[in-house]
């Protein structure tokens, strides 16, 4: 099992470098999930952007080169942590979230093909079990990325969402895949898994009105990722992602650097 070694160098500070034979990670190669912050970030419709405003830059009185900024940014926007309080009136909040939930294996459902002509489709439980028939079972303590393809048209807004219009406006537009309640319900009363996660803006789909699979799902401590990208990268099963938002007390998520770990073989 990989993920006690991967703790253990997690624990002390080192460049860890795949091709190092010594390394907990021999083996497998790095892929970053996350999509850079800056101007063209995709937030909801309701929300403000990112902002990172210089603080000081340039040379200073002594001589030296100096650089420093404040960010501005909401939580839920670009590639982030869902914490389940985001949803469920006493779950985890941000700093709360066990690092077990967010340093798991993690298998990728590919829908590309069911979605490709229908911005409104949820992932049904039928593609999970064919999934299965290929894959096996989807195993305990997992984060199941769905890859809906919608990665390709990031930081398109009006393809990504299926509208650029802001405000209500905007959140009436809204085109894109999700989960189903059927599906969540599946992975986490039959499979057990502990995250879920994928590359568009929302675990509901576009068209959700009442958001039931974030209020299922975050009802039960499971965590979400959104927004998430090269998912295209990352083999069927087999992976591992290391999920870490910054450590905001009281937070409900968080802009997040997810990376994964692939077996070089696959
Ligand atoms: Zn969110």
């Amino acid at each position: 099992m990989l993920l006690r070694p991967l703790i253990a160098a997690l624990a002390v500070s080192c460049a860890c470098s795949v091709s190092n034979a010594d390394s907990p990670f021999e083996g497998y190669r790095f892929i970053d999930l996350s999509h850079a912050f800056n101007e063209h970030t995709i937030y909801w419709p309701t929300e403000t952007g990112f902002r990172l405003e210089p603080d000081f830059v340039g040379e200073t009185e002594g001589g030296w080169h100096y650089e420093s900024f404040t960010l501005h940014t909401p939580e839920h926007g670009g590639t982030h942590l869902d914490a389940p309080i985001h949803f469920a009136k006493g779950g985890w909040s941000t700093d709360e979230v066990p690092l077990s939930s967010l340093i798991t294996p993690a298998v990728v459902i590919d829908v590309r093909e069911l979605t490709a002509d229908n911005a409104d489709y949820q992932l049904t439980t039928a593609a999970i079990e064919q999934w299965e028939a290929q894959h096996g079972t989807i195993p305990e303590g997992c984060a199941v990325l769905l890859n809906t393809g919608y990665a390709a048209y990031w930081p398109d807004r009006e393809r990504y969402m299926g509208t650029s219009k802001r405000g209500t406006e905007g959140v009436a537009a809204l085109h894109f895949p999700g989960f189903s309640l059927e599906a969540a319900t599946f992975l986490l009363s039959e499979r057990r898994i502990v995250a879920v996660g994928l590359d568009t803006p929302s675990i509901d789909f576009g068209q959700s009105k009442d958001f039931l699979v974030h209020r299922y799902l975050y009802q039960h401590n499971v965590v979400g990722y959104e927004n998430v990208g090269n998912l295209n990268d990352l083999p069927a099963k087999g992976s591992y992602i290391i999920a870490l938002p910054m450590k905001v007390e009281g937070g409900s998520g968080g802009p997040l650097r997810i990376v994964a770990l692939v077996p070089l073989a696959s």
